[in-house]
């Protein structure tokens, strides 16, 4: 029996085997198309089509190396299923190394706020469009890949919407693995990959890996893409035995805590950190080196992401923290 066409931009998928392409989504102010790598790597026998995407923030770059990694260990022939994967979506934040498009102009830019996306609206509703629909024609399952500021991030949501695409959602994330897990609510987060695929019925989780830029190290990369795998294997796609991380720790929400203060900063907290409403999380110094007061906890939990200094300004992100862990 003839296989399932699967087509994103100019990758097509007919028979096992591995397929490279672009997709495109938008057009330069030159005229230039705006195009974004697409690799599908398609098992010999049916079922389900995993859907990976990095780069939704253009300086995340940790998840694109992790989805090479993994990718480079499958062989079409051991694989049931298909993985599709798009390791760079946001094209041009991606070159200038930055969160949103270069050529979003208006407010709004966050491509992970901006999904299903919109065929004639902002730049950034445009891109978000022509991702989405191949992503819901064809997707069974996603994983989207972020990081924060640190290499030291290492947390993860699913999608908690109830039912079988909740319950799927949260099987990824247990082969994951990752000790500190958001349960994401379906009132939070609208407009990402993941509420937005989730509520079309696709089961999706987020990993925050590695931290930005080239700050992640090959230990995180290497990491991350064992515990792809262990999707990959809890999905039934490649065989083996499903690793058991265990216990994690969930979360009810989480905080982001901006600084009201700018200077020099020295965190004295890691991610992973459990610590409490009065917690000393870095020291300001002014520019003439005398101390200029502690940042503290507003509020207690797990460090999911903290400023890594050395200069740090008002408004910017301080910490990021997971409210009320509870180990399930
Ligand atoms: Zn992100």
């Amino acid at each position: 029996m003839a296989m399932k066409e699967i087509v994103v931009g100019t990758a097509i998928s007919k028979a096992a085997g591995r397929k490279k392409g672009s997709l495109r989504i938008g057009t330069l102010p030159d005229g230039s198309p705006m195009e974004i790598p697409v690799v599908i790597v398609r098992g010999s026998k049916p079922g389900p089509v995993l859907w990976l995407h990095g780069c939704v923030h253009g300086n995340e770059y940790c998840g694109t190396f992790i989805i090479h990694e993994m990718l480079s260990r499958l062989r079409p022939a051991a694989l049931t299923g298909t993985v599709v994967a798009l390791p760079a979506l946001n094209i041009t934040a991606f070159q200038k190394g930055q969160r949103m498009s270069p050529f979003e102009g208006f407010a709004g830019g966050d491509l992970n706020r901006n999904f299903p996306g919109d065929a004639t609206g902002t730049l950034t509703q445009q891109m978000a469009y022509a991702i989405y629909k191949p992503l819901k024609r064809h997707a069974t399952h996603l994983v989207d890949f972020h990081t924060a500021m640190t290499e030291d991030v290492a947390w993860a949501l699913y999608a908690d919407v109830g039912g079988k695409t909740g319950k799927e959602s949260e099987k990824m994330a247990r082969a994951f693995g990752y000790r500190s897990t958001l349960p994401a609510p379906p009132t939070i987060l609208g407009g990402s990959a993941l509420m937005t695929a989730a509520k079309d019925g696709i089961p999706a989780m987020i990993v925050e890996c590695g931290g930005k830029g080239p700050a992640f190290t090959q230990e995180a990369m290497r990491d991350g893409a064992d515990r792809l795998e262990n999707i990959l294997r809890a999905l039934g796609m490649v065989k083996g035995a499903v690793v058991d991380h265990g216990k994690l720790n969930y979360f009810s929400n989480f905080a982001w805590v901006h600084a009201t203060k700018g200077g020099l900063f020295q965190r004295s907290v890691r991610c992973g950190d459990r610590i409490e409403p009065g917690s000393v999380l870095g020291q300001y110094y002014d520019l003439h080196g005398r101390p200029n007061g502690e940042a503290l906890a507003p509020k207690g939990g797990i460090v999911l992401a903290i400023h890594p200094g050395p200069m740090i300004g008002s408004g910017e992100t301080l910490i990021h923290i997971g409210l009320d862990p509870r180990e399930v």
